[in-house]
């Protein structure tokens, strides 16, 4: 006759998938997932309790709380646990860096994370950055396997990071930006949004694209691409209203030109319609959401190194891969 004490023991299986659930649900509630630079992770203070239970407990509640890894910088990705290459399935890295420190500062290395399928990149909003998604494209074998990038505070959201992030990220399912400045199709300015009256929480479009035209042609390439998730800074005073309706299919332009150009039934017209032809294959929705900022808190002008604006890395000599634009200078 068998112990008492191994017949009421739970498979291992089962405790597994408790265990793991528990972690994934206080990481909904507790994780900071809207707060840049910090960590969405389950809090210890709730895992460290299972971590004392038992030896079983312990390693299970581990696996759970490292699926998400969260760096501050490289170097807490060259010295892992040999396990994090099977637990961690999201990387969360913080990158305050500048575009300036390209190179030869070393590559954000993903080689100990095979099974990753999602990375968050959160930048400081106050430094030039767009590039710096360069550092997160090694080795590429594991890159392309990412199936969701979300990334925050891209100081400059021309199509020029778009760029890298369809070089780099082949197997993208899931893309999410979220930053301050909207990047204009009309005038290819980047700028701070503004608007008549509060807009809704968010404008989805299904079955058209929604994307700024240059967005689209880049991310064509995204063969797999579902859902692109764009969040971006408001204020108000501006003369476009959202928030009644939204005919015009407002996709990033900015008051400006959405004042001067779309005063013209007829341009507004032929231009709904150019946009509704073009979507990358996959795509079925495409969401925006707005944050209200004071215009005083949003940074606009970054001085330093502007020739990387000019012209990114990698992409001289390469003029199909922005859809035959020119990249606007940080005087603009
Ligand atoms: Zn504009």
């Amino acid at each position: 006759m068998s112990d008492i004490s191994t017949r009421t023991r739970l498979p291992t299986e089962l405790l597994r998938i408790i265990i793991l659930d528990y972690l994934t649900a206080i990481r909904e509630e507790h994780g900071s997932k809207d707060v840049s630079r910090t960590s969405y992770k389950a809090p210890w203070y709730m895992v460290e309790p299972l971590i004392l239970t038992s030896r079983i407990c312990r390693r299970l509640a581990l696996e759970g709380w490292f699926e998400v890894y969260f760096a501050h910088s490289p170097n807490d990705l060259l010295e892992v646990w040999p396990e994090f290459s099977i637990w961690a399935k999201e990387l969360h890295c913080v990158e305050l860096g500048k575009d300036s420190h390209i190179l030869p500062v070393m590559q954000w290395n993903l080689m100990s994370f095979h099974r990753l399928h999602k990375l968050r990149v959160d930048f400081e909003p106050a430094n030039p950055n767009a590039m710096l998604l360069l550092r997160f494209d090694y080795p590429r074998n594991i890159a392309s396997q990412l199936q969701e990038l979300e990334l925050h505070d891209i100081s400059w959201p021309s199509p020029m990071p778009l760029t890298v992030v369809a070089n780099a990220f082949h197997g993208l399912r899931v893309l999410k930006m979220s930053q301050d400045l909207i990047w204009c199709d009309l005038c290819n300015i980047c700028s701070f949004a503004t608007f008549r009256d509060h807009p809704p929480e968010e404008i989805v479009y299904e079955k058209i694209v929604g994307l700024p035209t240059h967005y689209t042609t880049i991310l064509k390439r995204l063969t797999r691409l579902q859902t692109v998730i764009l969040t971006v800074g408001y204020g108000l005073g501006g003369s476009v209203s959202l928030a009644d309706n939204n005919n015009m299919m407002w996709s990033g332009e900015c008051d400006a030109c959405m004042d001067v150009m779309y005063s013209s039934m007829e341009y507004c017209e032929e231009r709904i319609a150019r946009k509704a032809m073009d979507r990358p294959p996959s795509l079925q929705s495409v969401i925006w959401r707005f944050r209200q900022k004071d215009p005083a808190d949003v940074v606009m002008d970054f001085e330093d190194e502007p020739e990387l604006y000019a012209q990114p890395e990698g992409a001289a000599g390469e003029e199909a891969d922005t859809g035959g634009m020119t990249f606007p200078s940080s005087d603009d």
